[in-house]
This record gives C-alpha cells, sequence and structure tokens, in this order.
C-alpha cells in the first residue's frame, strides 16, 4: 500500500547493529551507555547476549514485525553519522554508535514498511555527493544530532547543503534540547535558534522533541521552539521520547494548540515507551496506564498512548506531506 494522506507514520526510529551481518553498525558502550543498552534489550525481551553478536538481524526482525500487526504503517528508520569537526575531519573515539546510510536505504529498499532516515555531517568533504547518492536511493529525511555529532547548523559554509536537501524537498530532522542516550559534543547545538540557516533556505525542519529539556540542570529551550514556530511555516516539531521522567513534565506545553499542530509522531524506539509517566503527569488513570503498559508492541502502546493524552489525530499523519516519499 502507498503512503496516503492517513497513513499513520512513526517518523524516529533508531536502528542499532554491531556489524554481525555486514549491516556496517557499530555500537561502542561504556558504564551508563552499556546499563542502558542492557535495560532496553531487557525491555523488548531480547537476550543481552546480543551485543556480543546477532544484534543486527533480531533487531530488524522485532522491528517488522511490531509494524506488520500494528496501527503503525511505516517507520522512518535512522541512520548515526561520525562526529566531525567544522574542517571535515572525523573526530575518532566520540560517540557511542553509528549505523551506515547504506544500511538504513537497503533496508527501506528490501521492505515497504520502512522508509530511509540518512544522516550526514555536512562538514564532510564529501558531503554533496552523499546527500546527492541518498536523494537518489530514496531517503525520506535526513537526521542529525547537531549537539552530539557537532555541527553548527547556521554555519554559512553549509548553505549549500542545505539548499541542496530544500530543492530535493529532503527535511531536517533535527536533534534539539537535552540528550540522555548519546554523548553530547556541543551544548550550544541543542538550541533550535540554530537551525534558522535550513529554514530560510527552504528546508523543511522537524525538531526532535521539540527542544525539551531530558534532565533537571538542562536549558528548556521550549520557548525558542514555539517562538519559531510563528516565523516559519516549514518548522514542525516531534513528541518522540518524551515518556521519560523529565521530558514528560513537557507534555503539557506542546499539547497546546499552536505547537500540537505543528508536530509529528516519533517514538524514538527503542528509548523504553510506557505510560507510567503519562499517568503521573495526570493525563492518564492508573487502569488506563496499566491498560496500555500491557500492549507489548511498543511502537503502538506509543501511539495509543498519545490518543490517549489527547495528542490531535493530525500529529500521526502529518509525516506523510512532510517527509520526501518514494513514488
Ligand atoms: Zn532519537
Amino acid at each position: 500500500m502507498p503512503v496516503t494522506s492517513g497513513t499513520l507514520i512513526d517518523a524516529h526510529v533508531h536502528v542499532l547493529g554491531t556489524g554481525s551481518n555486514g549491516s556496517g553498525c557499530w555500537l561502542r558502550l561504556s558504564g551508563y551507555h552499556r546499563l542502558l543498552a542492557l535495560y532496553i534489550l531487557r525491555e523488548l525481551g531480547l537476550p543481552s547476549t546480543l551485543l556480543k553478536g546477532g544484534l543486527d538481524q533480531v533487531y530488524v526482525e522485532r522491528l517488522l514485525q511490531m509494524l506488520r500487526g500494528s496501527l503503525v504503517s511505516r517507520a522512518v528508520l535512522l541512520a548515526h553519522e561520525h562526529v566531525y569537526d567544522e574542517a571535515g575531519r572525523r573526530i575518532e573515539n566520540f560517540g557511542s554508535f553509528f549505523v551506515p546510510n547504506r544500511y538504513v536505504l537497503e533496508l527501506a529498499k528490501r521492505h515497504p514498511e520502512f522508509l530511509a532516515g540518512v544522516s550526514i555531517h555536512p562538514a564532510r568533504h564529501d558531503a554533496l555527493d552523499e546527500l546527492d547518492l541518498c536523494i537518489e536511493e530514496g531517503a525520506a529525511l535526513m537526521k542529525c544530532l547537531p549537539n552530539c555529532q557537532n555541527i553548527d547548523c547556521s554555519n554559512p559554509r553549509y548553505k549549500k547543503f542545505w539548499e541542496r536537501m530544500a530543492q530535493a524537498g529532503l527535511p531536517l530532522l533535527a536533534h534539539t534540547g537535552g540528550e540522555l542516550s548519546v554523548p553530547v559534543y556541543n551544548k550550544l547545538y541543542s538550541d533550535p535558534e540554530r537551525l534558522r540557516l535550513p529554514l530560510e533556505c527552504g528546508v523543511k525542519v522537524i525538531a526532535a522533541h521539540c527542544a525539551t529539556s531530558s534532565l533537571f540542570f538542562d536549558t528548556d529551550y521550549t520557548k525558542n521552539f514555539a517562538t519559531m514556530l510563528r516565523q516559519y511555516p516549514n518548522l514542525f516539531g516531534d513528541n518522540s521520547g518524551m515518556q521519560t521522567p523529565i521530558r514528560s513534565r513537557h507534555f503539557r506545553r506542546i499539547l497546546e494548540e499552536d505547537i500540537s499542530s505543528r508536530l509529528i509522531h516519533g517514538s524514538d524506539f527503542p528509548i523504553p515507551i510506557s505510560a507510567t509517566w503519562a499517568r503521573l503527569r495526570g493525563f492518564l488513570s492508573r487502569s488506563q496506564a496499566k491498560e496500555l503498559n500491557s500492549n507489548k508492541n511498543v511502537l503502538e502502546r506509543d501511539v495509543l498512548i498519545k490518543r490517549a493524552m489527547g495528542f490531535p489525530e493530525g500529529t500521526f499523519t502529518r509525516a506523510a506531506a512532510v517527509l520526501r516519499l518514494p513514488n
């Protein structure tokens, strides 16, 4: 079935792997990130031994299984870029995982349930070539984490890159606000203010997490994001990764009409998804939360939680009008 205006799309799904099936992915886990990975595997009912090998295939199978038996018809699978400096030199030994573009592009070609979210650092010497290749191969969006991958999106040197994206109708999904699960390189780049250049070049920009804070001491940039929504009709936000202790406190704000009318649904899978935080924040009753948490299909659980919380229906289908979809 082709994507239509009513197709329910999860526009923020991570792929993880150890490279065990030739995917080219890697994971470098230590300390907190290792514990998080073990917790995630347990939540998914997968053995921790998969971290030593075999994760890639099992992970993709699990995603397909969830999509085939759920309300969610499509998932944008996100590649994950290396960290580079402004001169385009790769910064080694930083970053906790890598997912190559060709892996998500291949998966999207093989399975109609998947759309490809590629990831390119615009300072790379071959950034424009890689972008052209990804566009040709059917990329649905370009994802980056400016604060973790060291990307100042408003650096004038990246103008050509954004113009090419705008011309191809390829949206940018940019992480905004605090970050918990990936090491942060430059905190200043968490501010959605840094997204002005791509917006002015005409790129459709989705600010992941609506610039909310993820820790108590994080700066909350939601205000800046809301101001920019009024200035740029090509700016959107996603509601991904918010079923967490701190981010959940921003649900009330993003459910207000000025933001909720510009939202795109995303789960941030495999970040744990539970109705507990929405219940503690007063959006759900105890029995509602219990029933929602009993749904083993976490991609579907996330949609049902958000529907019960009052996210407007357009949230779940807006992506079809924003993403670059294959013909
Ligand atoms: Zn994410």
